[in-house]
């Protein structure tokens, strides 16, 4: 007997027929001996619904911080529905079940809203609930702070609320069911060539998820690094009764170990994003503390930077540009121009939100030269413009025009042999 957390996500919570399929798979799951958690996503759709709700009764002036605390206290319905509705479905299949709001189990977290990190984890209600035979389901996304308050950990944070509840029962797996069948080297809505991997490196995986690739949220997978929580990827749209020794080996495992065949493929996967924005302070003064000025402020504004450069300078003068969400783009934009322009004594603040990043992730890159040089040569020759350029051990990654990143991502997958199965 082992215990198991299933994560299943919007489309596979996405209808009552859809629903009435997780609990036949949870039930055989059961049936096999096996105690599990199950943490659902809202159906798909319905987060976006309700923040989009939310906008038209307050259209965001850049930034809703001003009513934060409610789109968490909105958007953390979704989940519970869904689970309520699961629960419904496993003891219309004959299992006893009890369905939790993430403030009942309680799931602790900081009172960042709608971003929120999880602190802590009671295990003690999940635990006599799994003695007593039931199957428990917890909902994904969202639980409480100190004060009480409901709080959401981001978009994409059923993931993390699975694998920390994994991480706090110390369960032998957590299985996240998606709408693919496992991790590809790169989202196959884009490329249709891309290849599962049977197997990729906790390393990787956390490169890939934070350069983009939204198959896991990248908290689940620091989660999963610090309390070693073994954890695969996999389809919820097989049939619901494959045989389980087969289901249980299907997808892509996250490995701790990086074996040979990980060595051999000196680029692993290929991530982007569209979700930044570029903006550049021109006519700088070139003195001391200049990027302390500029991003000092935007730090304390609690913005997050993500890729920065600062150009040669000439006569005194110098350009700096960064990159942030786009969400926060209006609001660095102001800040710049209200306080850090006139205080510097620069010439103008310029952005662009039509950007997008792209990446190369691969352990194979720490021990192979000329890898990023290929990678800018193939984009030469796509006639694509690289706009900054950020590095680390195992990626590689540049800002382009948002309009190719679609052709920049084919042509990096086909050069670095990604479609082709590995030897
Ligand atoms: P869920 O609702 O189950 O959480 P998500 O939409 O959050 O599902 O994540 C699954 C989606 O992630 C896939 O449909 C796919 O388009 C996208 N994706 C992006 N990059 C990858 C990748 N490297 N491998 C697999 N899927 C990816
Ligand atoms: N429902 C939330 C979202 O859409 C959380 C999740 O699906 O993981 O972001
Ligand atoms: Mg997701």
């Amino acid at each position: 007997m082992a215990l198991i957390v299933h994560k299943y996500g919007g489309t596979s919570m996405g209808s009552t027929e859809r629903i009435r399929n997780v609990a036949k798979r949870v039930a055989k799951w059961v049936r096999a001996g096996h105690q599990l958690v199950v943490v659902p996503s809202a159906m798909s759709g319905e987060t976006n619904r309700l923040l989009g709700l939310a906008k038209e009764l307050a259209p965001a002036k850049g930034h809703s911080s001003a009513y934060a605390r409610e789109l968490d206290m909105l958007a953390s319905t979704g989940e519970q529905a869904s689970s309520a509705m699961l629960a419904i479905a496993l003891q219309a299949e004959g299992l006893d079940s009890v369905s939790y709001a993430g403030w009942q189990v309680a799931i602790r977290t900081n009172n960042a809203y709608t971003k929120a990190r999880i602190e802590s984890i009671d295990d003690r209600k999940v635990r006599a609930d799994l003695a007593a035979g039931k199957v428990v389901v917890i909902t994904g996304f969202q639980g409480m702070d100190e004060q009480s308050n409901i709080t959401t950990l981001g978009r994409g944070g059923s993931d993390t609320s699975a694998v920390a509840i994994a991480a706090a029962l110390k369960a032998d797996e957590c299985l996240i069911y998606t709408d693919v069948d496992g991790v590809y080297t790169t989202d196959p809505r884009v490329v249709a060539e891309a290849r599962r991997m049977e197997r990729v490196s906790f390393e990787e995986m956390l490169e890939m998820a934070s350069l983009g690739s939204k198959v896991l949220q990248i908290r689940s997978v620091e989660f999963a690094g610090k309390y070693k929580v073994p954890l695969r990827v996999l389809s919820s749209f097989t049939d619901w009764d494959i045989d389980i020794e087969q289901e249980a080996k299907s997808g892509t495992l996250i490995t701790f170990e990086e074996n040979e065949t990980m060595e051999q493929a000196v680029v692993s996967g290929i991530a982007f994003n569209r979700d930044e924005a570029k903006i550049s302070v021109l006519g700088v003064p070139d003195t001391p503390g200049i990027a302390y000025q500029i991003l000092g402020a935007v730090a304390d504004a609690n913005i997050e930077v993500d890729v920065i450069i600062q150009n040669l300078s000439r006569e005194g003068k110098t350009d700096f540009s960064f990159t942030v969400h786009r969400n926060d783009f209006a609001r660095t934009m102001d800040l710049l121009n209200s306080t850090v322009l006139p205080a510097l004594g620069a010439v103008e603040v310029v952005g662009d939100a039509k950007i997008c990043k792209v990446s190369i992730v691969g352990i194979g890159m720490r021990s192979h030269v000329g890898v990023a040089s290929r990678m800018f040569r193939v984009l030469s020759e796509e006639g694509i413009n690289i706009q900054m350029i950020s590095t680390s051990e195992i990626k590689t990654s540049v800002v382009i025009d948002e309009k190719y990143m679609e052709l920049a991502v084919r042509a990096l997958h086909k050069a670095f042999d990604l479609d082709q199965p590995k030897a």
